[in-house]
This record gives structure tokens, C-alpha cells and sequence, in this order.
């Protein structure tokens, strides 16, 4: 039996991609190993046998005991770990959900429902780095990939919402302490008119005791028009993903343009986009509804009315589920070639788990 080596378990991707290979039954035809940076010798989930416990994530030798490791512990652990490990003489595969290996060479980004030719052609030339892409990058191409396949995308702009948990687990815990500090104060003026309670909320807002440490200011009632490490030109690398992902994805022959502003919003799960996109050519709603309705089995074309949208495009609607709802649909007042659409998809399942669970199935399939 294939044996797989878990890092990151734990944490927000790492709990979702636990629940959905449950989900799948993906343990049952593996030999599965998980690994902590924190708890070494705990427990390890049922699913690592009886008795199992926790390995440390560090030791290069436990690690290098399983052809398969898939880690979900972010970017510092990659950047401290793979480069050693490649060193040691390990051969297997590393599947990952951070960004850090991404743009290597003999890296390949998985979207298998994107991008299967492009992970099956890396397979066959013996690549053995498979890396989630950054999730709005891949919750775009769920949601308009059939666009791009028929050549119809000249550029696209993507303004994100994009959730707390986007940023992991004690991230989205803060959020849900300033929420709790807002509601309290809002609850002190119980017969209090709009303006008392948005003044009582403002001030709790800024109120020095607000606990920031994690995203560094207010997210509660507010937004963050910041997201990731700054890049040249003024992008964030947040935005910057945006282009260098989608080519990279694709296997662009030519670098189809891709930028946008990146928001952090005060939802909790999935994350949202407003698209404009630049076609190649002016083609009616209804061939674009129906390429866009070919994506993916998963995309799923809203009605662009209010009653579909307040119901359907929205991340309560989406939490949870597969499903990728693109709306709005209209052609903007900026030319027949010009599309507006809005999106939204779960970045915990599209967005990073649900691609490296599937490549573990993919692996399987091939080595047995
Ligand atoms: P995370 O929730 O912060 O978890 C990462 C690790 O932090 C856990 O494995 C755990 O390691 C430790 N940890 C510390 N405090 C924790 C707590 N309160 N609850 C649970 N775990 C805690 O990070 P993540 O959001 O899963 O992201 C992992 C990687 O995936 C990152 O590189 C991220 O950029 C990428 N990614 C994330 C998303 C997303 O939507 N969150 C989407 C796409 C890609 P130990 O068990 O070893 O202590």
C-alpha cells in the first residue's frame, strides 16, 4: 500500500483535506502517517492505525520513510524542509499547499479539472513536485476556465473578497473574538437608535484593547485592502499570483495578463471575485453562458437576477461546498467585448484541499 506522510493536519486546509478524504474513503487504500511540529508522539488521528502517534515533522529520516508527503503547514516549513530533504537523496513525491515551490521549474501546479494534461505530461516525465496553486487563482479557473480554453480571455481583472480563513486557522479565531467585542458593545445600547450603535462599534473598533495581533487592525465591520508581502509596481504578491498562476496553470504559449486588487473582507470562508474580462472576440451571452456552464462539472452559471444572486453568490450559500457559482453575467457599458462576472468558491475546498487530495488519488492510480 502506497504509504502517505501528512504535515499540516491540524490546521484550517489541513482539517478540511482530513475531512473530505473521510468523505471520499481516500485513507482506504493507503498507508497513512501524519507528522507535528508541536505535539510529537500525541495521538495521531484514527486513521494512522491503532496506538498510532504523532512523528516529528523535522526528522528528515521519518520523513523520508514515505514516498508520498503531502503537507499542508505553510510556507516556512516547505522553505526549511524540502530543500534538506531533496538533499538526503528522498525520490518521492512532495504535494504542498503553500506558494513556495509553485513557480519552480520542475514544479507543476495542480487544478486537475483544469489542468489534468498538464499534471498527467509532468507525471510522465518524472516530476515529483505537485503544489495547490493560490486559492482565487483556482477558484477563478473553476469558475471561467472554459473561457480561457477557447481562446476567449485577452486579460481579465479579479477584485477579491476574500474570507478570514483564507489566512488560517488563528486568523479566523481573531476574527471571531473582535465580532464578539463588536456584539458586546452593540449589545450595551439594547434600545440604542443605528447611528448610538454604529458610533458604540466604531469606537470598539478602534479601541486600542481590539486584539489585532494576527492581521494587524480592525477586520470585524471592516476590510483590508492589503493581503501578502509587497511586490514591485506596487501589487501586492497577493496580486501578483494572479498572472504568474493562471500562465502557469494553463501552460500558456503566450502570458495572458491577469491583475486586480486583493481584499481581505470580515466573511469567514470563501472568497469572492468581480471579474472583468477582455475577450478576444464579441460573442453572445448565450454561447458565453454555455462555455462558461463547460468549466468544470462543478461551475454552476447563475441567473444574473437578485432573487439567484442573494441566494446562490454568496459565501454562506457556498461554505461547504463544491460548487462554483459564477453571476452577474452581464457585457459592461465598456463594449460588447467587455464581461463583468462575479464569483464565488470555497478557498479551503477548490481552493487548497480538494486539488491535493485529488493528487494523491492520481498518485495512487499510478504507483499502486
Ligand atoms: P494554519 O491554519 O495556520 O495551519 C498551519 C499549522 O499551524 C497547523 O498545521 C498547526 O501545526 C499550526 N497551528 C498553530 N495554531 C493553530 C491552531 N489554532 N489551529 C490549528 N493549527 C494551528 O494554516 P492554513 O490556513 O491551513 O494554511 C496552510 C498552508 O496552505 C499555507 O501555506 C497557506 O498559505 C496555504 N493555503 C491556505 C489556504 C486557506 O484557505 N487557509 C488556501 C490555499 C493555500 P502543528 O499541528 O504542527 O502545530
Amino acid at each position: 500500500m502506497l504509504k502517505v506522510g501528512f504535515i499540516g493536519w491540524r490546521g484550517m486546509v489541513g482539517s478540511v483535506l482530513l475531512q473530505r478524504m473521510r468523505e471520499e474513503s481516500d485513507f482506504a487504500g493507503i498507508e497513512s502517517v501524519f507528522f507535528t511540529t508541536s505535539n510529537i508522539g500525541g495521538p495521531a488521528p484514527p486513521e494512522g492505525g491503532p496506538g498510532a502517534v504523532l512523528q516529528d515533522a523535522y526528522d528528515l529520516k521519518a520523513l523520508a520513510a514515505c514516498p508520498v508527503l503531502l503537507s499542508c503547514q505553510g510556507g516556512d516549513y516547505t522553505t526549511q524542509v524540502y530543500a534538506e530533504l531533496r538533499k538526503s537523496g528522498w525520490q518521492g513525491y512532495w504535494i504542498d499547499a503553500a506558494s513556495t515551490l509553485r513557480m519552480a521549474e520542475d514544479a507543476v501546479i495542480i487544478l486537475d479539472p483544469v489542468n489534468r494534461s498538464v499534471i498527467d505530461r509532468a507525471l510522465d516525465s518524472g516530476l515529483k513536485a505537485y503544489i495547490g496553486g493560490n486559492c482565487t487563482v483556482s477558484l477563478m479557473l473553476m469558475a471561467i476556465g472554459g473561457l480561457f480554453r477557447e481562446g476567449l480571455v485577452e486579460w481579465v481583472t479579479s477584485m477579491t473578497y476574500q474570507a478570514a480563513s483564507g489566512a488560517g486557522a488563528a486568523k479566523m479565531l481573531e476574527l471571531m473574538r473582535q465580532m464578539d467585542r463588536l456584539t458586546a458593545a452593540a449589545n450595551s445600547l439594547p434600545n440604542g437608535d443605528a447611528l448610538s450603535v454604529e458610533t458604540a462599534v466604531t469606537a470598539q473598533q478602534r479601541s486600542a484593547s481590539l486584539p489585532v495581533a494576527e492581521f494587524g487592525a480592525p477586520l470585524a465591520g471592516s476590510l483590508l485592502a492589503w493581503i501578502d508581502k509587497e511586490m514591485p509596481g506596487g501589487q501586492t504578491r497577493e496580486e501578483w499570483k494572479g498572472e504568474t498562476e493562471t500562465n502557469k496553470i494553463l501552460g500558456t504559449p503566450r502570458t495572458i495578463p491577469v491583475d486586480g486588487v486583493c481584499v481581505r473582507v470580515g466573511t469567514l470562508r470563501c472568497h469572492s471575485q468581480g471579474l472583468t474580462v477582455k475577450l478576444t472576440r464579441d460573442v453572445p451571452m448565450a454561447d458565453i453562458e454555455a462555455i462558461l456552464a463547460s468549466s468544470t462539472p462543478w461551475t454552476k452559471v447563475v441567473p444574473n437576477n437578485k432573487r439567484d444572486t442573494i441566494t446562490d453568490l454568496t459565501p454562506t450559500a457556498v461554505t461547504g461546498t463544491l460548487t462554483v457559482p459564477v453571476g452577474r453575467l452581464h457585457k459592461l457599458r465598456l463594449g460588447p467585448e467587455y464581461l463583468g462576472a462575479f464569483t464565488v468558491g470555497d478557498q479551503l475546498l477548490w481552493g487548497a484541499a480538494e486539488p491535493l487530495r485529488r493528487m494523491v488519488r492520481i498518485l495512487r492510480e499510478r504507483l499502486g
